[in-house]
């Protein structure tokens, strides 16, 4: 479902260019779930913005849920992403003058969906926040505002769940609650899961792990849990 090759990001500074991505090779199988570490600034968030088709490349190959995304204009890239992807940030980035309501179904409507407030009604009732749908996001805690964003991101039933540090501003059993919403949405609707997290407990959840390092794939690991339970298939 993923399928990067060679990828290449380099941005312009007052400093000159920076190379921010240098050569990432990376191929995921539709319905694994990956975990990406790696130090801050070794490029985590934006070559989750290049998955998400919200930042161009430089060079190389970009094949991310069915989409050559270096050859989509930006009016179809916009239609890739409203369909294809899900996108749930450290920071939430609800819409502060939109209930909890309006938050999920206002993108499902820009999708072309024509049942958005009844499918905007099921997420959120599946993250638990049936009866918080008329609340405006200050009027939410933490955790019940990532799981609008969750609702959101997954009402569309999107191939690719991109999350971004998701648990970041959430306390420790907030945090959990959210992963575990997050991974059994995945499983639900088959979607592939691809998680930047800090935490490396987190990570080894996920089938494999990437670690990301200057701009590059450092290693990729295949979680003790999933080995064993191949191995238990096999
Ligand atoms: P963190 O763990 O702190 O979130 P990260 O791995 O997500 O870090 P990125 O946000 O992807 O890192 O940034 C990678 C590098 O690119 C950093 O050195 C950052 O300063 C630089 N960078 C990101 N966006 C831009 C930009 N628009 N212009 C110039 N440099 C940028
Ligand atoms: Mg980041």
């Amino acid at each position: 479902i993923v399928q990067l090759n060679d990828v290449h990001l380099t941005l312009a500074s007052t400093a000159g260019p920076v190379n921010i991505l240098r050569g990432i090779d990376l191929d995921v199988m539709p319905g694994e779930r990956i975990g990406i570490v790696g130090p801050s600034g070794s490029g985590k968030s934006t070559l989750l913005a290049v998955l998400a088709g919200l930042e161009r490349v430089t060079s190389g190959k970009v094949q991310v849920a069915g989409g050559d995304l270096n050859a989509l204009n930006e009016d179809k890239l916009a239609l890739w992403r409203r369909s294809r992807v899900g996108i749930v940030f450290q920071s939430f980035h609800l819409i502060p003058t939109m209930t909890a309501l309006e938050n999920v179904a206002v993108p499902l409507e820009l999708a072309g969906a024509r049942d958005a407030i009844d499918r905007a009604r099921a997420a959120l009732a599946q993250v638990g926040l049936a009866k918080r749908e008329t609340h405006y996001p200050a009027q939410l805690s933490g955790g019940e505002q990532q799981r609008v964003a969750l609702a959101r991101a997954v009402a569309p039933h999107p191939a690719l769940l991109l999350a971004d540090e998701p648990t970041g501003n959430l306390d420790g059993s907030t945090g959990h609650a959210i992963i575990d919403l997050m991974f059994g949405e995945a499983a639900k609707l088959n979607s592939t899961l691809i998680l930047i997290t800090h935490d490396e407990n987190l990570a080894a959840l996920c089938d494999r792990v990437v670690r990301i390092e200057d701009g590059k794939v450092k290693a990729i690991e295949t979680s003790p849990n999933t080995a064993s339970r191949q191995q238990a298939a096999d």
